[in-house]
């Protein structure tokens, strides 16, 4: 179960490069192949100086690096999290679900919502952002 404080899918935030070691997270979660449909691979990239403008460095990502070759693209956030909750079974995702503090009790976990509600879980993983 994920319990979400917005009331709906977000889609603020614009895009963010993911790189090899991502979308093998990605691949484990079958989300992979969705992203590479829809995001170009970057064909490499090129750091300039902010003040001159030159070019001080420059990366070839189709180059084969130490550990294979790179696979590097700008993911959108609305594109990720739509395929994301996809492949959730129906109702995973529970919106408007802000947790507002957690309790102890014996071996589990006491969860309070903002609409006064309660749940009890086994085993909580917090991912909510800067505060994780
Ligand atoms: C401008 C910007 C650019 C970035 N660029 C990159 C990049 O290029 N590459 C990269 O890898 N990373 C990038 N990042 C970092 C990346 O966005 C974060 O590391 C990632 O989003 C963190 O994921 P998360 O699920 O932990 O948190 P979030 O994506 O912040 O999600 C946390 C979720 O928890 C919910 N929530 C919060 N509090 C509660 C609560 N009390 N109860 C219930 N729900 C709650 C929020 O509504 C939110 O939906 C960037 C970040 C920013 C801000």
């Amino acid at each position: 179960m994920v319990l979400e404080s917005s009331p709906a899918l977000r889609t603020s935030g614009f895009a963010f490069m993911t790189w090899t070691n991502a979308f093998r997270a990605l691949d484990a979660l079958g989300v992979g192949d969705k992203m590479r449909s829809h995001h170009l691979q970057v064909q490499g990239v090129r750091v300039m100086s902010p003040t001159t403008g030159e070019v001080v460095r420059e990366l070839d990502l189709r180059v084969q690096g130490k550990l294979g070759p790179h696979e590097a693209r700008c993911v959108q956030r609305n594109v990720l999290l739509q395929a994301l909750e996809e492949e959730l079974p129906r109702g995973t995702i529970r919106y408007s679900s802000k947790i507002v503090s957690i309790d102890d009790c014996d071996d589990a976990k006491i969860l309070h919502l903002a609409d006064g509600s309660t749940l009890r879980a086994k085993v909580l993983i917090g991912c909510d952002g800067i505060n994780s």
